[in-house]
């Protein structure tokens, strides 16, 4: 099982066909418990009995979840559901049973550990303390922070509820922990509007010099403000002193088996994921190099059939198993949304239209 193995070790001789088999054993299972699922694969697969490589794996375009209830379980084990925060429209709904909830945050912790360490680190929440109230619970914002909040200790909200910075708050925990690894977490707009740019405009600075920044929740509102990736590290190190800074991709359909981005820049699959990029035209999966829409698989999804998704995303995928930074699987830079004319296509249809797949 891939989920037993370290996350960025195998190599891709050894991660394909285990990951196959996986993904087909899914297909199987969701076909057989999902009858909306069942239609879709029958609609647009007719001749499909099991797929021989990565890109014959059946796919769902990522929006149906915003408009069907699927499901592989009986409402009466429903544990949990989460639901997307999109920004316009209906919210996805993902319906959980105990054992993918609990496959999420194995893995989730796995991942994370392998970037943070085992210990619980003292941890900077980039938000406000109230996220986690009730009438926010929903918000993929607060699950976020719940999801993460495990992997620290002593948590502090760096906001104070009008979302200026509470410097008081913050200098307090710096004169604390700065010494120590610490764990800093906000989604990249949070972090960029209401704590970096607020403490530049306040000429103020925090030192933590041993923290490790990660964020989360798209570039969108960042490059409508011309703000990309070298200059956030940039201006995070020149008023906070934190030195490193990840970015994570994920998906509320696929929680726990997230892409953080490694020292070179680049996002990476975890044992327990993979990615394809397809032609926005023919729906082909694209080579090395090329831009097209993001399809993820995930190998955590059985209470729902979320386990290969077509994305609203473009993306390029830039190697295999060779990075620089040492890690192994595939590694890839997301190049923006999908323009909202190609969504409409993508939601209005249970998949993109039916065309030639491979
Ligand atoms: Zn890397």
């Amino acid at each position: 099982m891939l989920i037993e193995q370290a996350p960025y070790e195998l190599t891709v001789a050894k991660k394909a066909p285990l990951l196959l088999a996986q993904l087909n054993s899914l297909t199987a299972h969701h076909r057989e418990f999902c009858s909306e699922y069942e239609s879709v694969v029958t609609a647009q697969w007719p001749n499909y009995a099991v797929a021989n490589q990565l890109a014959a794996v059946p796919y769902l375009a990522v929006s149906l979840f915003k408009h069907l209830s699927l499901k592989s379980i009986p409402d009466s084990e429903v544990f949990k559901t989460l639901y997307s925060s999109g920004t316009t429209g209906n919210p996805s709904k993902i319906a959980l049973d105990r054992e993918t909830a609990g496959l999420q945050s194995k893995t989730l912790v796995k991942i994370m550990q392998h970037w943070l360490g085992k210990e619980r680190r003292p941890m900077l929440i980039i938000d406000k303390p109230s996220i986690l109230d009730a009438r926010n619970s929903f918000s993929a914002r607060a699950a976020g922070i719940k999801g993460l909040s495990f992997m620290g200790r002593n948590h502090c909200y760096a906001l104070n509820e009008d979302m200026s910075v509470n410097i008081d708050a913050v200098q307090q925990f710096c004169s604390e922990f700065a010494a120590k690894p610490v764990l800093v977490f906000g989604f990249t707009f949070m972090v960029w509007q209401y704590f970096v740019e607020q403490l530049k405009q306040s000429k103020q600075r925090i030192s933590l010099p041993n923290a490790i920044l990660l964020h989360s929740g798209g570039w969108k509102k960042l490059e409508d403000r011309a703000v990309d990736n070298a200059t956030f590290k940039q201006a995070v190190l020149e008023h906070t002193d934190i030195p490193k800074v990840h970015n994570f991709y994920g998906l509320v359909e696929q929680v726990g088996s997230i892409f953080v981005e490694c020292e070179q820049g680049h996002l990476h699959c975890s044992s327990y994921s993979d990615v394809l990029v397809r032609d926005a035209e023919t729906w082909h999966p694209l080579p090395l190099g090329k831009e097209g829409i993001l399809q993820l698989m995930s190998v955590l999804p059985k209470s729902y059939p979320g386990h290969s998704l077509l994305t609203e995303d473009r993306a390029v995928i830039l190697g295999e198993d060779d990075c620089l930074c040492g890690r192994k699987g595939k590694y890839f830079n997301i190049k923006g949304r999908l323009p909202k004319v190609d969504m409409r296509g993508c939601s209005d249809t249970f998949t993109p239209t039916v065309r030639e797949r491979s």
